[in-house]
């Protein structure tokens, strides 16, 4: 006997966020059909969406299939009833960032806009407690120099042992996550390494090609692909920053080619996620509902880029403002890299988790 347990609560949100209509679905199958990428075993999202409609939170949350789908919209597009599943899908998988939360209030507090003041509250004390702990709480005199502000060793380690802390905290999320999958999957019994399996996945990481399936929106993947490696040579070119500071060699010249190599980054990451901005406002049709938290992503991403790139010509020019944009500038980093597991970012980490799972129980794509 199969127990069905209706969580309205869940139904409820998974409405609001992702404005869809979830009791108009037919069960027609059309969705499933047009999905280029559901496979024939047990395809999706026709199932899922009878699940929306009764509140299955306990067969949503938790489900590998949820993060397969890589929001093509195309399901959405052919909907005979305008129930959008498309939305439904990335409705739910903004309710899992919540749900495996851990501490559960930044999981509230990065999803809710009722908690932005809190959210940026956060960050704000804890930097200027590790200032006033460095003693250089205050705006130096003399050229912009950021390590009088911020010193670099405060400044590396602060950040770092944040981040560990934060991933660390994110990976206990991911491991019940991946627990809710297996469970999910009782015939299934996994199979290799969790290494083995991201190793058979490396092409769709690297390449992104499910993105080629994409009709409906053409420049998804060529998007991605700019956002995802710009952010990564940003990463490297951080890294570097780090040792060019403990080893002395910091600032760097504009000339330097890892200095370059962060401009580069950041035309990368301004041009993917300016048509991203522009895609969700001007062609909703095709991009579909926007929620909170895609736009705390896009913006946050955008303002990191943007105030990356002052605070390195405020650095330059000698602006009266550097110590305020460079702060501000923190406030950006921390909400990308140490907010990363409780807010859409962490879709990073989750899909790539999803993937290596349905590659250990040779769920494939079509
Ligand atoms: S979501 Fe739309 S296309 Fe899919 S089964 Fe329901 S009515 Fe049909
Ligand atoms: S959004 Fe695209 S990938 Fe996701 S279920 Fe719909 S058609 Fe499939």
């Amino acid at each position: 006997m199969i127990e069905v347990k209706p969580d309205i609560e869940f139904k409820k949100q998974l409405k609001r966020i992702s404005n869809s209509s979830l009791n108009e679905c037919m069960q027609c199958g059309t969705c499933s059909v047009v999905c280029s990428l559901a496979p024939d075993d047990k395809p999706f999202p026709r199932k899922e969406m009878i699940w929306a409609g009764w509140g299955l939170k306990d067969k949503l949350i938790g489900n590998t299939d949820i993060w397969l789908c890589h929001q093509c919209g195309e399901c959405s597009t052919y909907c005979p009833r305008g129930v959008k599943p498309a939305d439904v899908f990335s409705a739910v998988r903004e309710l899992s960032y919540q749900h495996y939360a851990k501490p559960k209030f930044l999981g509230k507090i990065l999803n809710d806009p009722k908690w932005l003041a809190v959210a940026i509250l956060i960050p704000v004390l804890i930097i200027s407690a590790i200032l006033f702990m460095a003693g250089t709480l205050q705006i130096p005199e003399g050229p912009v120099n950021y390590s009088k502000f911020f010193p670099h060793a405060w400044l590396n380690i602060s950040f770092t042992f944040l981040w560990l802390l934060s991933m660390g905290l994110g990976i206990l999320g991911l491991r019940n996550f991946l627990s809710d999958m297996k469970k999910q999957n009782p015939e299934i019994k996994p199979t290799g390494s969790f290494l083995k399996n991201l190793f058979s996945i490396r092409k769709e990481i690297i390449l992104h090609s499910n993105f080629n399936t994409c009709s409906a929106q053409k420049t998804r993947k060529t998007t991605h692909l700019l956002v995802f490696y710009g952010f990564i040579l940003l990463l490297f070119v951080t890294v570097f920053a780090i040792y060019a500071a403990v080893t002395h060699k910091y600032p760097l010249a504009i000339t330097n080619p890892f200095k370059i190599i962060g401009n580069i980054a950041a035309i990368m990451l301004f041009a993917g996620l300016a048509i991203m901005i522009a895609n969700r406002i001007f062609n909703k049709k095709d991009f579909g509902n926007s929620t909170y938290t895609d736009w705390l992503l896009l913006i946050s991403l955008f303002l990191l880029t943007v105030s990356g790139v002052i605070v390195e010509a405020a650095r330059f020019l000698n602006w009266g403002s550097a110590y305020h944009l460079y702060f501000f500038h923190l406030i950006c980093v921390w909400f990308i890299i140490i907010y990363l597991p409780f807010t859409k970012f962490g879709h990073l980490l989750f899909r790539v988790v999803a993937m290596v799972f349905a590659s250990s129980i040779n769920r494939k794509l079509k």
